[in-house]
């Protein structure tokens, strides 16, 4: 039985103190309510990272992670965050390949791919985002963006290796517009994206990969978006920042 996720993702909001007081308050509320194969994730910016991961300690159900990581192992780049360091805080996953990473930071998906055995080598789960956007949707290019999206970041991975990911599907139009992707949309991509893991590492392991919805997905939308067959959970930006809503998303 896949996992089934729901994962916040804070982007650069909350300060050192506001992030403790809402992640203290999430746990709080969540810890008896997970169960079994779920999981709930906080990815916090870095700095937050190390206590929030402490608060978490005990509560195998509630995790951390990062929200980017570099590339290289070690070295001279002033101001980066490799993923030993993350993986040495207590963290256990980090998203790899946002929208907005690719949009404002020029990642590709030729770097993604370095990202991503990075962090695999060093023991973080990454959750590799892949989406199309508007224009492309318009262009009926879609399927083949996606497409290229897995098989050039993260297709090059080995079955064992392939295994550790969660995949989320954001559509970058729906990404903080509040615009979301209806759940027949979603679950289309979502069938699909299954189909091409299918395709490349055979049935077994598409049917244990956890697939995310992302993109103003909140507490009204959400039962009807994980209520779909190839929806395993979300990845959740602007309602993760409140408490009673994102713990009603994981509920
Ligand atoms: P949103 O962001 O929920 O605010 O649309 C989702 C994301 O960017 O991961």
């Amino acid at each position: 039985m896949r996992k089934k996720i729901v994962a916040g993702n804070w982007k650069m909001n909350l300060d050192y103190n506001e992030g403790l007081s809402l992640f203290s308050e999430v746990i709080n509320m969540v810890k008896d309510e997970i169960t079994g194969n779920q999981q709930a994730v906080v990815c916090s910016p870095y700095i937050h990272l190390h206590s929030l991961a402490q608060l978490a300690k005990g509560y195998t159900k509630v995790s951390v992670g990062a929200q980017n990581a570099h590339q290289a192992e070690s070295g001279a780049y002033t101001g980066e965050i490799s993923a030993k360091m993350i993986k040495s805080v207590g963290a256990e996953y980090v998203i790899l390949g946002h929208s907005e990473r690719r949009q404002y930071f020029g990642e590709d998906n030729a770097l993604l791919a370095k990202k991503t055995d990075t962090a695999l080598k060093n023991g973080l789960k990454p959750i590799f985002c892949i989406g199309e956007t508007l224009q492309e949707r318009e262009a009926n290019q879609h399927l083949d963006i996606i497409k290229s999206q897995l098989v050039e970041g993260v297709f090059h991975l080995d079955e064992a290796q392939f295994v550790q990911l969660v995949i989320a599907y954001e559509p970058v139009w729906a990404i903080g517009t509040g615009v979301t992707a209806s759940s027949g949309q979603a679950q289309e991509i979502h069938a699909f994206i299954r189909k091409e893991i299918a395709a490349k590492y055979g049935q077994a392991v598409a049917e244990n990969t956890t697939i995310l919805y992302g993109g103003s997905c909140n507490p009204k939308n959400a039962p009807e978006l994980f209520a779909c067959a190839d929806i395993d959970g979300g990845l959740i930006g602007g309602a993760s920042l409140k408490s009673r809503d994102f713990v009603d998303i994981v509920k």
